[in-house]
């Protein structure tokens, strides 16, 4: 079945949520291209949720490719290793994509540097639990889907606690993002390979699979294969709706369950895990390649030759969009991420990181820069939101700067998914504010607790 093959009918899916125009067209049939290797890597330490990692090596020592270079700080943190052979040229403080600064290491590429070719499996068979997730701390590995959470604190089960299934999410709900795509196409065997050397550990008695419908070629091949396996995996296409790939909305479309406010897919003994990061424990326990690369889709209506491009971490962006043809004179606004959830990228002289699952060029017609109206009740914020949030009400609230009633309204449970926005017609930049909140709110909470300590 090609991708453009007719979309399995009658899937699953969640309430409410929208459908912008997907544009997957552009690089869903692009192969995965190795990008060439680069004059220079800038490696920020902190490219994961927790604490940076500790730098391990000083400037001017020769390090090899995969080698080690910066340790975990804590349990929640992961080790940190070199994308070449090469020296260490600089430790400094450098530019990240997040806009801010963060101490790092320069890595000057050694100019023979080649592709490891020699694997050195880890062998996970003798491991018990507790060395599992010590290994895959230090093998840097972290959720690929966007969010760099470290994976071994995902897959640290706390006492009391059980994991019955695990759910790959394999949706790619964000338009124009591909990568994940590509992956469950070009790399399937090595996502069930992940899968079962997880569940050792996991003891889970089933895995999903989930994938939007409108990848009818990766939904094919990974029921093929996951067929001749005896541990039951079951692959679930789910309607193409938006955001169908966040962890609540694709166990309530799976499981028909709904994860309560403030808890965690686990407390459904459920443990959701994206396809690009299960590729990456395979190749870990496999080949020995901790996380020195990732998969990126580099795409847009203003970008020349879109493409999924496998790029060595702290590749600086500018190469990567070089490599991809460079950019259109429409070009209007570059994004990490998709469009719904990702992030305006001002400059490109900063360097592609774990967390980085596409980029994104979009032309003059794409950026609308909507003037604010008033709300006009229409309702349509609320028919949208996945997590039945009342965004109208908060949006309100917001502009008065009326936080605390905001809590009411649960506006810590909203994910910043965009739907909102999307939908509002009177252009109320909603998201925007929910996201002001939170902050506010997180820093209020964290002072209340400062104080009565
Ligand atoms: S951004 Fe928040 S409030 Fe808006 S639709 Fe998404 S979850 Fe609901
Ligand atoms: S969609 Fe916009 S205009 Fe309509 S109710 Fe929500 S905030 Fe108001």
């Amino acid at each position: 079945m090609s991708a453009t093959a007719k979309f399995p009918q009658n899937t699953l899916t969640f309430s409410h949520g929208v459908h912008p125009e997907e544009f997957k067209e552009l690089s869903n049939q692009c192969k995965i291209q190795r990008m060439p290797f680069v004059d220079e890597y800038t490696l920020p330490l902190g490219q994961h949720i927790g604490a940076p990692s500790k730098a391990l090596v000083v400037k001017g020592q020769k390090v090899k490719r995969g080698e080690k270079i910066a340790d975990a700080a804590g349990f929640v943190s992961v080790a940190l290793h070199s994308p070449v052979d090469g020296v260490v040229s600089e430790i400094g403080i450098f530019d990240t994509p997040k806009g801010d600064v963060l101490p790092g290491i320069k890595i000057k590429t050694d100019p023979y540097s080649t592709q490891r070719t020699v694997e050195t499996p880890v062998d996970f068979e003798s491991l018990d639990a507790k060395g599992f997730i010590s290994a895959v701390q230090n093998a840097g590995i972290v959720g690929l889907g966007g969010a760099a959470f470290p994976s071994h604190v995902k897959f640290s089960i706390p006492e009391g606690k059980n994991c019955k299934y695990i759910m790959l999410n394999g949706c790619e709900c964000e338009p124009f993002l591909t990568a994940d795509h590509r992956t469950m196409v070009e790399y399937p065997e090595a996502i069930i390979d992940g899968i079962l050397i997880l569940n050792r550990f996991l003891k889970a008695e089933k895995a999903y699979i989930a994938i939007e419908a409108n990848k009818p070629d990766a939904i094919e091949i990974l029921s093929n294969l996951v067929a001749k396996n005896s541990f039951p995996i079951e692959v679930v296409p789910l309607k193409v709706k938006y955001p169908q790939g966040a962890e609540k909305m694709m166990i309530s479309a799976i499981l028909g369950k709904e994860v309560p406010s403030g808890k965690l897919p686990l407390d459904l003994e459920v443990l959701v895990c994206n396809v690009g990061t299960i590729k990456a424990i395979s190749e870990y326990f496999r080949k020995g390649l901790p996380l020195i690369e990732r998969i990126v889709t580099v795409t847009g209506t203003a970008l020349k030759k879109p493409a999924n491009v496998l790029v060595p971490i702290g590749t600086p962006m500018r190469a990567v969009i070089e490599l991809c043809g460079g950019i259109t004179d429409d070009a209007a606004r570059i994004l990490l991420g998709g469009p719904m959830m990702g992030a305006v990228q001002k400059s490109l002289d900063v360097p592609v990181v774990k967390g980085t699952s596409g980029i994104l060029v979009l032309g003059q017609n794409e950026v609308r820069d909507f003037e604010e109206y008033s709300c006009i009740r229409c309702g349509r914020c609320v028919d949208a939101c996945p997590l039945f949030l009342n965004p109208t009400m908060m949006g309100l609230l917001a502009k008065k700067g009326l936080w605390d009633e905001m809590l009411e309204y649960n506006v810590m449970d909203c994910f910043e998914c965009a739907s909102c926005s999307y939908v509002c017609p009177s252009g109320i930049p909603l998201v925007q504010s929910f996201r002001v909140a939170k902050g506010i709110l997180r820093e209020k909470a964290m002072r209340e607790k400062l104080k009565s300590t």
